[in-house]
């Protein structure tokens, strides 16, 4: 599984953060959701689900397929 965030799309509620935060981190600089690594170990797949379906922007973009 990948995942990027969609920077035009995040606000920087954070909820991502929460959820997964061994993927997601807010930028000091724009305040926005990075990822830490865009290759998801299996081990996190669901706390990414989880960030994916928590986030109210629909920011997080999943690739189940990589
Ligand atoms: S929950 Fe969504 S909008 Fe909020 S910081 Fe994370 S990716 Fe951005």
């Amino acid at each position: 599984m990948r995942v990027r965030v969609d920077a035009s799309r995040c606000v920087g509620h954070g909820m991502c953060t929460l959820a997964a935060p061994d993927i997601f981190q807010l930028s000091d600089e724009d305040g926005h959701a990075y990822v830490l690594s865009q290759d998801v170990p299996a081990v996190l797949d669901e706390a990414v689900r989880q960030a994916e379906r928590g986030c109210p922007e629909q920011a997080i973009i999943v690739d189940a397929a990589a």
